[in-house]
């Protein structure tokens, strides 16, 4: 059977899986085939939490092939008990065996595998496969974290040839880095991603992601989740070393303007791709609150913090005097003991002008008129959703691409204050008032600006609806 066939591969987290689903659901919509590869137990969450049923019932090109699990379910990348490296590690040995299988198959009913579209992170897996195979088809990157964290994983090595990396331990983190082109003395030691910091979170070697990074060069493009208008300066890095670069983000809201276009609009957009159970009742609480009084509080779906760090945010957040919604995932404090007693007692605590809740669904949050602002862990997904509502950051990164994303917020889009490594009451209070009050008509400004180049880059003509034109040209016409 003719036509193009993509298979789409993320890293088994909820950030990878949520944004891949939605580039699989937008190459859907373009009335491709697409192979979705996903863990038994995240295809598992998808089916109780999110809405795969409901994809699979709408998109008749829209296929899901499960593979082992590579961690116990519940663990997390920050967690002692499954680090990054062991995920990526068993994903790898799962996936080999299924891929090298998708890519031979033929079928009456679907046409031959006809482009590979993998999480970035997993380097030169696919590339391995095909030439293992003899296959010539496309093989694409795609990127789930920002561009702008991209650019300083592509650069790691000149790094270390400068002499710049590695850091020196703590004293060394305020060190401004010079030899970035094009971030020239912008990020400190302490801006950079989290993986170059002695004894970094996640286990991950600074090595191993510049290594699987540099295995991009051998993709035939790049996609990456961000508008050109948001990262003008780093694309014109990036594409100096690999010329074909697709950007059709915010994939959320490409994919929510393009259903919102078809029949297919009715689905809830932000619950769809969740690994957990959302709590709606936030709804009719916001639904009371005054416009702009909210500050939502959530750290994404792997961020762990000790009960210390809990009980900094929420008396910086009661003494800040402000309403605010704050995610309390199951597993977000380290260490389990007496949890139940801490949110029961917070929870009865705050319910004058707060809210807790495990799990919210956080697109239609940040869209609603009660929010002022986001304290944000500055994962990549959450950050070009606060983006694309035009809400104001306080950053509080945990690892990974977020020490880079919450220093663009502060200091390149000028969208909101960083915070990065202080988790102190009074400097918690003091953020909230900042962003809520003294300066909240500067960051709304740009805050908004920022929402309306994002929603004009996936409209007819805009620089990411192009972009994902493209992409589907380059697929169709590598497939005939
Ligand atoms: N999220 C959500 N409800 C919550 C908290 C998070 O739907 O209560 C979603 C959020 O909208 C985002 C994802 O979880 O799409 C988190 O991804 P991100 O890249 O921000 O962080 P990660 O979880 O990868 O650290």
């Amino acid at each position: 059977m003719a036509g193009a066939h993509v298979v789409v591969f993320p890293c088994p987290l909820q950030g990878h899986v949520g944004s891949m689903l939605k580039l699989a659901e937008l190459l859907a919509l373009h009335h491709l085939h697409v192979t979705f590869i996903n863990t038994h137990s995240n295809h598992n969450r998808l089916t109780r939490f999110g809405n795969i049923q409901a994809l699979s019932a709408s998109y008749s090109t829209l296929h899901f092939i499960t593979i082992a699990d590579c961690y116990r379910e519940g663990k997390h990348p920050g967690s002692r008990d499954a680090t990054m490296g062991d995920i990526m590690l068993s994903t790898t040995l799962h996936a080999k065996p299924l891929l090298r299988n998708i890519l031979v198959s033929e079928s009456p009913a679907i046409p031959k595998v006809s482009c590979v579209i993998q999480d970035g992170i997993f380097g030169s897996l696919s590339n391995d496969l095909a030439s293992e195979l003899g296959i010539r088809i496309p093989i694409i990157h795609f990127r789930t974290s920002s561009a702008c964290c991209f650019w300083p994983y592509f650069w790691i090595p000149k790094l270390f040839e400068s002499k710049e990396l590695p850091i020196r331990g703590d004293g060394d983190m305020d060190r401004t880095i010079s030899n970035i082109p094009g971030m020239e003395n912008l990020l400190r030691c302490r801006d950079l991603p989290s993986f170059c910091r002695p004894g970094a979170k996640g286990n991950m070697s600074i090595d191993w992601v510049s290594f699987q990074t540099q295995q991009s060069l051998a993709a035939d493009a790049l996609i990456l989740n961000t508008f050109e208008e948001l990262d003008h300066l780093v694309l014109s890095q990036i594409r100096l070393h690999f010329p074909k670069v697709y950007t059709a983000g915010p994939v959320h809201h490409h994919l929510n303007v393009r259903k919102a276009e078809t029949n297919k609009g009715n689905d809830s957009p932000s619950f769809g791709n969740s690994f957990f159970e959302t709590d709606r009742s936030c709804k009719a609480w916001l639904d009371a609150q005054p416009q702009g009084s909210v500050i939502y509080v959530s750290f994404g779906s792997s961020t762990i913090v000790t009960r210390e760090e809990l009980m900094e945010f929420w008396h910086g957040l009661v003494n800040s005097k402000k309403r605010f919604l704050l995610v309390m995932r199951p597993d977000l404090v380290v260490g389990r003991e007496n949890d139940d007693q801490i949110l029961e007692k917070l929870k009865e605590e705050t319910k004058e002008r707060g809210l807790i809740l495990e799990w919210t669904p956080q697109e239609e949050v940040l869209a609603h008129k009660a929010i002022g602002g986001f304290l944000t862990h500055s994962g990549w997904n959450s950050t070009l959703e606060s983006l694309v509502a035009g809400v104001p950051m306080i950053c509080w990164p945990y690892f990974a691409d977020q020490q880079v994303n919450s220093r663009f917020v502060s200091e390149v889009w000028k969208v909101g204050l960083d915070m990065k490594d202080v988790c102190d009451r009074d400097v918690v209070e003091k953020m909230v008032n900042d962003l809520m009050v003294h300066r909240r008509e500067e960051f709304l400004k740009s805050a908004q600006a920022m929402a309306m180049l994002a929603h004009k880059s996936v409209s007819p003509g805009g620089s990411s609806y192009s972009s994902m034109e493209d992409l589907i040209h380059y697929i169709k016409s590598a497939s005939k």
